[in-house]
C-alpha cells in the first residue's frame, strides 16, 4: 500500500466506481477523478505538483486495471501540469482533449508552465505534454462507458469539457462547480464570464438526470448545493471585481465577505490572474 498526502473518497454505480483524488491544500486541492468500469481506467485531470501526480501513479497502478486514457478537462496548468508524470508512467494511454483546449495548449502550455516553474520551482513540469486525442463533442463511447461532452465557453476558462455519465447519474463540471465553502477561482476579469457561468449553474442545479457532481477542486458535491453555493459566490465576486481597483483590494473583500471559504491564500492567487498580473 502506498501512502498519500492527498484524500481519496470513492463511490459506485452499478459496477463501475468513481475514485477522486483530492490534492492537499498545498496542491490546490484539485481533483483527479478515476472512473473504474470493469476493464479499464478513464482519468480525468492530472495535477499541478508532480509529487502529487505520481501520488495519482501510485493510485493508478493500485487499482490495477489499464489506463486508457486520461481527459484534460480545460487549459489551465493545475489540470495538465503533472501529465509529464502520467504519461511517462502510462505510456499507451491516450490523452483528450476538447480542440479548443488542444489549440490553445500546443500555443501556451509550456510559457504557462515555464511561469509556474518560476514561480513554485520544480514541482511543476518542465515540459509540456500534449494531448493525442480530440475529445468530441456529443454522445460518445469508450468501450464499455458512457459519456456525453458538452464544451461550455468563457466561464472559469475559456473552454470546458463537461463530461455527463449518463448510465451512471453523474457530470464532471470540473472547476465551474464546487461544494459549499469552496472557493471557485473567478480569473478572467470579463464580465460576461461570470454571467455565462452564473446561466450554466442555473442549468446545472436544475438537471434532474444527475445527481452527483465531480468537481475540479476540493470535495465532490451534487447539483442544487454546486449550484446555489457557486451563483452567490460568482454575484459576490463579481461585483467586488468591479468595485475593487487592484488584486488586493479584491481580495481583501472576499477574505472580509467569505471567511468560511477554504484555503484562504487562494483569494490572493486568484486575484493575481483576475487583475491580469499572471496567466490562468
Ligand atoms: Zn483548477
Amino acid at each position: 500500500m502506498s501512502t498519500y498526502s492527498g484524500t481519496i473518497t470513492r463511490f459506485s454505480r452499478g459496477d463501475t466506481t468513481f475514485h477522486t483524488f483530492t490534492a492537499p491544500e498545498a496542491g490546490f486541492r484539485v481533483n483527479t477523478h478515476i472512473v473504474e468500469t470493469a476493464t479499464e481506467l478513464t482519468v480525468i485531470d492530472a495535477q499541478l505538483l508532480l509529487p502529487l501526480a505520481e501520488e495519482v501513479a501510485n493510485l493508478l497502478r493500485e487499482i490495477g486495471k489499464p489506463v486508457a486514457r486520461i481527459i484534460i478537462s480545460h487549459n489551465h496548468p493545475d489540470h495538465y501540469s503533472g501529465l509529464q508524470v502520467l504519461s511517462a508512467a502510462f505510456p499507451a494511454a491516450e490523452i483528450h482533449a476538447l480542440q479548443s483546449v488542444r489549440d490553445y495548449m500546443a500555443e501556451w502550455a509550456q510559457p504557462t508552465l515555464d511561469a509556474r516553474r518560476a514561480a513554485f520551482g520544480d514541482v511543476i513540469a518542465a515540459r509540456a505534454v500534449q494531448p493525442t486525442h480530440t475529445l468530441q463533442v456529443g454522445e460518445t463511447t469508450f468501450s464499455d462507458l458512457r459519456l456525453s461532452v458538452q464544451e461550455v465557453v468563457d466561464t472559469e476558462a475559456d473552454a470546458t469539457a463537461v463530461i455527463t455519465f449518463p448510465d451512471h447519474r453523474v457530470v464532471a463540471p470540473t472547476d465551474m462547480a464546487a461544494a459549499p465553502g469552496h472557493h471557485l477561482f473567478l480569473v478572467h476579469g470579463d464580465k460576461h464570464n461570470a454571467e455565462n457561468w452564473i446561466a450554466f449553474l442555473e442549468a446545472l442545479g436544475a438537471r434532474t438526470d444527475v445527481d452527483m457532481v465531480l468537481t475540479g477542486h476540493g470535495e465532490n458535491t451534487d447539483p442544487k448545493a454546486a449550484a446555489r453555493s457557486g451563483i452567490d459566490w460568482l454575484r459576490f465576486a463579481a461585483k467586488a471585481h468591479a468595485d475593487a481597483g487592484t488584486a488586493a483590494e479584491y481580495a481583501e473583500l472576499v477574505k472580509a465577505q467569505h471567511p468560511h471559504h477554504r484555503d484562504p491564500i487562494w483569494a490572493d492567487f486568484g486575484s493575481q490572474m483576475l487583475y491580469g498580473l499572471i496567466n490562468p
